[in-house]
């Protein structure tokens, strides 16, 4: 496929921009670092990141395909108890493996039969060594690309980009990014050899951060400054087809205003706009014309008083 057909170009030094140039060459380091540097200041422990053991990472991707992430994790060190490592669960009965998925409810039993098998794969054709390549890894029983890449990444930091349904969203609604465009994109984004925690960030960043109902400034999404959707309020995604209730819309920067001017005595107009949104510039798009247009609605509804002085303008709760 050509890079045409993936809506994609290569830029200077590898760096590659979605057809809009919505991500420059230039600014693919700072998208990349605030990622990063979002993830590494705070993110959800699970046990299985705590570990590059490929057996354990392969169990947690198995079970987290049909079960809610917090019941995942106590079957998850209940079958590690059981079976701590590819040979014991190689050498356990199949029964007792499809017995154990239905006692903790993980979902489809064939899922455990697989899990099994794959182990059997490892041990006899693999010698109990876990092959290191996505290729190798959809060898195994059960383990399709997803999982062989989030194994290949999480154990080995040798995957590709991970594109599942959270990286749509998030790739769509930041970088205007469309089908064709997600894989390429989404590998042109992630740092050479940094698999592992490119995309434990980017599946963070859509599970926490920009969700179905997005939390931007809530979780303090990074990529604010460069997002479409956050710039235009449109967060509708291949996933939310129509526009979630609240977030972005005006609506959204007039309880913002409200809330923020509820906790000071009043507010410097620059001061606010800046605490409203990332993108805020004076004399930008979304700058103090904007914001006036806002707290006029505001001072109109009777909620909010404005004061113009000489040294500026000023707006303090009704
Ligand atoms: S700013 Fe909001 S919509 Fe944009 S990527 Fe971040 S969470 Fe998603």
């Amino acid at each position: 496929m050509t890079d045409a057909d993936e809506g994609v170009s290569d830029g200077p030094a590898g760096a590659v921009v979605t057809a809009d140039a919505s991500v420059s060459s230039a600014e693919l380091g700072a998208v990349r670092e605030a990622l990063v540097s979002w993830y590494e200041r705070d993110h959800r422990s699970f046990p299985w990141r705590e570990t590059d053991d490929p057996y354990a990472i392969l169990v947690s991707e198995v079970m987290s395909q049909q079960t809610q992430i917090d019941r995942v994790v106590s079957a998850w060190e209940s079958f590690l108890d059981r079976w701590p490592t590819v040979d014991d669960l190689a050498a356990a009965e199949r029964s007792d493996v499809v017995a154990f998925w239905s006692t903790h409810a993980l979902g489809y039993n064939n899922r455990a039969t697989y899990l099994h098998e794959a182990a059997t794969q490892i041990v006899d054709a693999y010698d109990g060594v876990f092959p290191k390549t996505p290729d190798e890894l959809q060898s195994l029983m059960g383990v399709g690309p997803y999982t062989a890449n989030a194994v290949a990444s999480f154990a080995f930091n040798n995957g590709n980009a991970v594109v599942d349904t959270n990286v749509k969203r998030v790739l769509y609604r930041a970088f205007d990014v469309t089908d064709g465009a997600y894989e390429p994109t989404a590998g042109a984004l992630m740092p050479d050899d940094d698999s592992r925690t490119w995309n434990n960030a980017i599946m963070e960043l859509g599970g926490v951060a920009c969700g179905k109902k997005p939390r931007c400034d809530e979780a303090g999404c990074p990529w604010r400054e460069w997002c479409q959707a956050y710039q235009t309020g449109d967060f509708t995604a291949p996933d939310v087809p129509t526009q979630p209730s609240f977030e972005g819309s005006r609506r959204q920067f007039r309880g913002r205003i409200v809330r923020l001017l509820g906790d000071h005595d009043e507010m410097e107009l620059d001061a606010l706009g800046h605490r409203i949104r990332v993108d805020y510039t004076p004399d930008g798009e979304y700058g103090r014309e904007w914001l006036r247009d806002l707290l006029s609605d505001l001072a109109e509804d009777g909620l909010v008083q404005i004061e113009t002085r000489d040294d500026g303008v000023t707006a303090r709760l009704r």
